[in-house]
């Protein structure tokens, strides 16, 4: 089936308070400001992938805070790896893991932090693991180690009550079971309006919420469907982002609901904007067409949906949008 096939395009947009887009952004080289880097270009040949350069800044950070990461894996004769950034709190606790797929070798990569994963507080060893085609995995040496260490601090907490705290939590168990941490969605609601009119599937799992992309992971919905089909609203809001984006989203729309969750609307056929910034919409109300501009190897509507606001701040996140898609059939 033709959807089996197709590599969709994911969205990376820029945006605020985000890490840099995606897939061979190039980050600043050297020494970065208060961040740890470890290691040199490796100019010789390698049977297994290097980390010439791993980066992770700033060395603290406070919850809520994500880190910036800067990742280039070199290994002669290998094109790409497939890459992951291992968080291990030193006093245990679960390994909190991000996924950046499949990568290129020789490039400086910045990807960008998954909003729907946090850091608790604590110290981390940050490992980054690569394994090439072959299943090669990273091999580390003093000066390519792929390792770095970061420690979140805790928020300050409102106080709610004097009572004493115990000074000493518990340390969990370390659990061998990397876990990234699922976000909450909202329940779906069922009044409103699908989002493409006409023919469309929901792609197989490349196309899923969450699903790995080159530097970062999949934060929205696929939604295959013909080229110039109607992009419409499901619910009645506001216009609030309305931009192209070559390297990823294409041409982009940003719908903010009465009930506080941002849609967004990626791929949009060039020239198809039917909306303006600022706009209020109605449901079913057309916002653009079916497109494959900016990252996206065939026609689709990347839609995702955010609680918090899109892309606001450290606690807006996006949520899997697919059961509330559905509710919309
Ligand atoms: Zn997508």
């Amino acid at each position: 089936m033709l959807l089996g096939l197709l590599v969709l395009g994911s969205a990376s947009v820029p945006a605020a308070g985000a890490l840099a887009s995606v897939g061979g952004a190039s980050a600043p080289e050297g020494p970065g400001a208060g961040g740890a880097e470890f290691g040199q270009p490796v100019g010789r040949a390698a049977a297994q992938p290097v980390a010439a350069l791993f980066r992770v800044a700033p060395r603290t950070l406070t919850e809520g805070q994500a880190p910036k990461i800067a990742v280039r894996i070199v290994q002669h004769g290998v094109t790409t790896v497939v890459a992951r950034v291992d968080f291990t709190p030193v006093h245990g606790g679960t390994v909190v893991r991000v996924d950046l797929g499949r990568i290129a070798t020789g490039q400086t990569v910045a990807p960008r932090w998954p909003g729907s994963v946090r850091l608790p507080a604590g110290s981390y060893i940050v490992r980054v693991h690569a394994r090439d085609p072959a299943g090669a995995q990273l091999r580390r040496a003093k000066a390519t180690s792929g390792r770095a260490r970061l420690t979140v601090k805790a928020r300050p907490k409102r106080r709610k009550k004097a009572t004493a705290q115990p000074v000493v939590a518990p340390a969990p168990a370390p659990t061998p079971t990397p876990v990234v941490p699922p976000a909450p969605a909202p329940a779906p609601t069922s009044g409103g309006v699908f989002p493409v009119q006409g023919a469309h599937t929901f792609g197989g799992d490349g196309a899923r919420f969450g699903a790995g992309r080159p530097g970062h992971i999949h934060e929205g919905q696929d939604v295959v469907a013909a080229e110039g089909l109607p992009v419409v609203a499901p619910v009645a809001g506001t216009i609030v982002a309305r931009a192209y984006q070559a390297s990823g989203a294409g041409y982009y729309l940003t719908e903010d609901t009465a009930d506080g969750r941002s849609f967004f609307f990626a791929h949009c056929e060039k020239d198809s904007f039917a909306v303006t910034l600022g706009q209020s919409v109605a449901a079913g109300q057309q916002l653009c067409r079916v497109g494959a501009t900016g990252d996206a190897s065939g026609p689709h509507l990347h839609f995702e949906i955010w609680v918090g606001g899109w892309r606001r701040d450290q606690d807006s996140h996006p949520v899997d949008p697919l059961a509330q898609l559905q509710a919309w059939e």
